[in-house]
C-alpha cells in the first residue's frame, strides 16, 4: 500500500465519522515557542488550551512536520526521520477515551477491503499511563487485548503537557511487533528494536496549575472539557504495509536512496556504514526539499542554519560514498518525483528550489576541497611528528577561514586514527565568539559565512569574481 494511499484512508476514516479533514500547516511554524511544525497538533495548540474557540468538534489532518533533535538518529534507526508526515484525529470536547481507543483499534485492524489497514491483532500493543486504570480497561474492553500487551509507564514517556500551567493528560501509545527475527518476546515495548511506536493517544483530562519539570507538576482538577489529540507516524506504518525495514525505503524515499546507491556505485545492503549514508543522504534530501517549498533558504541562522545543516550534511555523506562531485541535480529531481503526488506545489515551486540546492552545493563543494587539502597535510604532519592529537588550532583555522564544519574534521581525523584537541578548539571558538560579540556592537551588520571565499584562497591567486559569484551566493547567505 502507498503511503499516500494510507493517508487518504485516514482522513475518510475519520471525515465519514464526522471530523472535518484541516490541510497541514506549513512546516514553518506560527508558534513562537517552537522552530518548526514538529507534529499534529501544533497548529491546534490554541484549541487545545482554549484560547481559541475551536471551529469544529472534531477535526483530522495530515501534517508535514520536521523534527531536528532526531537528526542523530536518522539511518540508524529504522523509525527516525527529520521530516516526516503526521496523521491525526482530535476531538475538543466531544468523545474522549473510550471513542479514541475504539477508533484507532478499528482503523488498524479492520481489513484493508473495507478501507481500513489490516493490522493482525496479534501484532499490536499499546502502553498505558501508570495511573491510568480506566484506559486499560478500555483496551481490555475494546480491543481484547491482554493484560501483558498492556504496559504501564511512568510520566517521562507517558504524561503530555505543554510544559506551562495548562491542559495536561496521560497518553497511550500503540506499538507494532515485527516479530522474533528482531529481538526476545513480549518487552519491555519501548525503546525495543522490536517493537515500533506508530501511534500516540494523548487524553487531555486535567488542569495543570504549575509545572517544573516534565515529571514534577501539581494537577488542580479535572478540565472541564476533555480533549483527544493522536498522533500517528505515517512513514512508520507504511513501513510495515510496504513489507520494508525501515522508513527511508518507503517509497515516498527509496527512489532517493537507490539513486545515492547508484551514483557511488556501492549496492545498497553490503555494508552498514554505507547504507547508514545512504539513508541520511534520501532523508535529508527529503527534509530539504519540503523545508524550502514552504519557504525557508539556506542561511547561518535559525531555520535557514538548519537547512543548511541538512544540505552539508548530505553532501558529506555522498562524500563518504565517494561521490566528490556535485550531485544534488539528480537527488532533489528524486525528491521531488517522490514527493509530487502527495505535494503537487512542489513541482511548482521546483525551479527556485532547485536553484537553492545547487548554489549550496556548489558554495560546499568549493569549501570542502580547500578544507579537505589543508587537512590532509596537517593529518601527515600530525602523523609524522608522532602526536596523537591534530592540533586545535588547525581544526579552528578550517572551521574559520574556509568553513569547513569541525565535524568533518573529527570525522576525518578518526579515519585517520587520530584525536582531535578539542580543549584548544573550543577556547579558539569561545574568544572568536567573545570578538564576534564585541564587533556585533559596533557594526550593524555582519556578514559571516566566510567558506564563500575559501575557494579563492586555496587557488592561492586572486581572481576576482566577486560580481558573477558573490551575487549568487550572497542571495543564498543572505
Ligand atoms: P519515538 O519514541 O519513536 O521517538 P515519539 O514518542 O517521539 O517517537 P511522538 O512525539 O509520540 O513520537 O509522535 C507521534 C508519532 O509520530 C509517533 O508515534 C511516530 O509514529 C511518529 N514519529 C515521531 N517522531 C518521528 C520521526 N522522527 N520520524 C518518523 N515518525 C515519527
Ligand atoms: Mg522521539
Ligand atoms: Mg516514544
Ligand atoms: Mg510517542
Amino acid at each position: 500500500m502507498q503511503t499516500a494511499e494510507i493517508s487518504r484512508r485516514y482522513l475518510d476514516f475519520f471525515a465519514e465519522r464526522g471530523h472535518s479533514v484541516v490541510p497541514s500547516a506549513s512546516l514553518v511554524s506560527d508558534d513562537p515557542t517552537v522552530m518548526f511544525t514538529i507534529a499534529g497538533m501544533v497548529p491546534f495548540v490554541p484549541y487545545l488550551t482554549g484560547l481559541v474557540p475551536p471551529p469544529w468538534p472534531r477535526a483530522t489532518s495530515l501534517q508535514r512536520c520536521i523534527r531536528t533533535n532526531d537528526i542523530e538518529e536518522v539511518g540508524k534507526t529504522a523509525r527516525h526521520g527529520t521530516f516526516f508526515q503526521m496523521l491525526g484525529n482530535w476531538s475538543f470536547g466531544d468523545y474522549f477515551k473510550e471513542g479514541a481507543i475504539e477508533y484507532a483499534w478499528d482503523f488498524l485492524t479492520k481489513p484493508e477491503a473495507d478501507g481500513g489497514l489490516g493490522f493482525a491483532e496479534r501484532d499490536l500493543w499499546v502502553t498505558v499511563y501508570e495511573d491510568d486504570d480506566e484506559a486499560a480497561a478500555l483496551w481490555q474492553r475494546v480491543a481484547g487485548l491482554p493484560a501483558e500487551r498492556i504496559q504501564r509507564m511512568g510520566k517521562a514517556d507517558n504524561y503530555w503537557h505543554t510544559g506551562q500551567p495548562g491542559p495536561g493528560g496521560p497518553c497511550s501509545e500503540i506499538y507494532l511487533d515485527r516479530g522474533p527475527a528482531y529481538g526476545k518476546d513480549g518487552g519491555p515495548i519501548v525503546d525495543d528494536d522490536r517493537f515500533t511506536e506508530i501511534w500516540n493517544l494523548v487524553f487531555m483530562q486535567e488542569l495543570l496549575s504549575d509545572v517544573r519539570t516534565k515529571t514534577d507538576f501539581d494537577v488542580a482538577g479535572p478540565l472541564p472539557k476533555k480533549n483527544i489529540d493522536t498522533g500517528m507516524g505515517l512513514e512508520r506504518v507504511a513501513m510495515f504495509k510496504q513489507g520494508v525495514e525501515n522508513m527511508y525505503e518507503t517509497d515516498e524515499v527509496r527512489p532517493v536512496l537507490d539513486l545515492a546507491g547508484t551514483m557511488s556505485g556501492r549496492r545498497y545492503g553490503a555494508s552498514h556504514e554505507d547504507d547508514v549514508r545512504m539513508r541520511v543522504v534520501a532523508d535529508h534530501v527529503r527534509s530539504s526539499l519540503m523545508l524550502m517549498m514552504d519557504g525557508v533558504s539556506p542561511s547561518n541562522e535559525g531555520r535557514g542554519y538548519i537547512l543548511r545543516r541538512l544540505l552539508r550534511r548530505s553532501i558529506r555523506a555522498m562524500r563518504l560514498l565517494g561521490v566528490e562531485g556535485p550531485s544534488f541535480e539528480h537527488l532533489f529531481a528524486a525528491s521531488r518525483d517522490a514527493m509530487k503526488a502527495s505535494y503537487p506545489e512542489v513541482g511548482s515551486d521546483y525551479s527556485h528550489i532547485e536553484q537553492l540546492a545547487l548554489g549550496e552545493e556548489e558554495t560546499f563543494l568549493r569549501t570542502l576541497s580547500a578544507g579537505t587539502a589543508i587537512l590532509d597535510v596537517a593529518v601527515e604532519q600530525t602523523k609524522g611528528s608522532g602526536a596523537a592529537k591534530l592540533p586545535g588550532d588547525t581544526a579552528f583555522l578550517l572551521h574559520d577561514t574556509y568553513g569547513f564544519p569541525i565535524e568533518l574534521t573529527l570525522e576525518t581525523a578518526e579515519e585517520a586514527g587520530l584525536d582531535v584537541d578539542r580543549e584548544a578548539f573550543d577556547r579558539l571558538m569561545g574568544e572568536q565568539r567573545s570578538r564576534a560579540k564585541a564587533d556585533a556592537k559596533s557594526k550593524k551588520r555582519v556578514l559571516a559565512d566566510r567558506s564563500v571565499y575559501a575557494g579563492f584562497r586555496a587557488k592561492g591567486e586572486t581572481v576576482f569574481r566577486g560580481y558573477t559569484e558573490l551575487q549568487a551566493d550572497s542571495e543564498i547567505i543572505g
